[in-house]
């Protein structure tokens, strides 16, 4: 009888204590706990809830994060900052928008997106749970996370600016040289992605010295490049003509390259990493022109995610703004490659916003986002 009269205080107290919540947001669900974990490379991010919920998983630009909106739902809680990453997720905050719903932002340390998500009913010891499982995707898939992070490959851009020492590349009528402002630009492209650290920058200069073409390609090279990027500024004779553009190699061009390449004695150093000694000429022929047209796909890619990008920033774009031409730089067989005119120093405006470095920074955080989106689009 005793026990009875317990439950029966029970079930009163569960009435009373759900009362206020009915009367304040009906169907209202509200996050009483969240629980991350790490298993075998998948991020699992848990809600408890006291009801059930709908949700949508927000489509956006950022690759890092993961965006999932709640029609309605009631988030008390007030979240402490991650002391530090939990499996692929560095952080978690939520905001609210118009009445009741709110948006959580997951922040992952690499480009991610979402393996699964899903509802799970109550049970004798939990209520509702949501549960998120994250995980990353493009080159950073292939090794799997551990809870330092420091493990996973990261793809190598080499960024090459143009000119440098003797050579003062194109020189604007009031003296502004192209080697400065391309090096400068490439300065803060490699600070900005060293302070993201989900790509590795190298330089073929760092400083104010010349460097002979073939050496830059070899930098590249050595380096193991995965990407690899000339920055240049322009002149021509019409100074109205403006607007950055980016240059991946022509197929003509590919094409000659390819039977040049192909024609030489040596073709074990073409595509490095695979030894072509032993293949006829034909297969060789035929390994070279995949590989090579391959490459041109990616540094299409590139070429295209980086107008995007610019177009965001600056919309400072050429007509045409994606162009095909056959710089030594770009022929590279197994390397996809741009060359970047970020702007024509002929043009007095143009050639008054490369100096000033507010405006070379926005270009290079642009160029940043490319070269992340770019990686986090495409597979090893
Ligand atoms: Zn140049």
């Amino acid at each position: 009888m005793e026990r009875f009269s317990n439950l029966l205080l029970c079930i009163v107290c569960i009435m009373l204590l759900e009362m206020p919540i009915r009367t304040v947001a009906q169907e209202c669900s509200i996050v009483t706990g969240v629980r991350i974990s790490d298993h075998n490379g998948t991020t699992r991010f848990v809600m408890d809830l006291s009801s059930a919920t709908t949700f949508n998983i927000i489509k956006q630009n950022n690759p890092l994060h993961v965006i999932i909106e709640f029609p309605n739902l009631n988030w008390p809680t007030n979240i402490n900052k991650l002391q530090r990453p939990i499996g692929i997720l560095r952080d978690y905050y939520h905001k609210s928008l118009q009445l009741g719903t709110k948006r959580l932002t997951l922040k992952a340390i690499c480009p991610v997106s979402v393996k699964k998500i899903f509802l799970l009913s109550p049970n004798i010891w939990t209520n509702y749970r949501l549960v998120i499982d994250l995980k990353p995707v493009g080159s950073f898939q292939s090794k799997s996370l551990n809870h330092k992070n420091t493990d996973f490959k990261k793809p190598i851009v080499v960024i090459d600016p143009g000119h440098g020492g003797i050579d003062p590349g194109a020189i604007s009528i009031s003296g502004v040289n192209e080697k400065n402002i391309v090096l400068s630009l490439a300065h803060i492209i490699k600070a900005h992605l060293d302070k993201s650290g989900l790509v590795k920058c190298v330089l073929t200069r760092d400083r104010d010295v010349f460097i002979p073409l073939r050496k830059r390609i070899e930098i590249g090279r050595e380096a193991n490049a995965d990407l690899f990027i000339s920055l240049h500024v322009d002149t021509v004779a019409n100074p109205k003509i403006r607007g950055l553009s980016v240059y991946t190699l022509s197929q003509k061009a590919s094409d000659k390259e390819t039977q040049h390449l192909a024609d030489k004695e040596n073709k074990s150093d073409i595509v490095s990493g695979i030894d072509l000694s032993n293949e006829s000429s034909e297969v060789t022929n035929v390994l070279i022109d995949l590989i090579q047209r391959e490459s041109l796909n990616l540094s299409s890619i590139f070429a295209h995610q980086l107008i995007k990008e610019v177009s965001n920033e600056t919309h400072q774009l050429l007509q045409n703004t994606h162009r095909f031409a056959g710089f030594a730089v770009l022929k590279t067989p197994d390397i996809p490659s741009v060359l970047i005119e970020t702007g024509y120093l002929s043009n007095a405006d143009e050639e008054q916003m490369l100096i000033r470095k507010e405006y070379r920074v926005k270009l290079a955080i642009a160029m940043k986002r490319a070269i992340e989106h770019y990686f986090a689009q495409t597979k090893n």
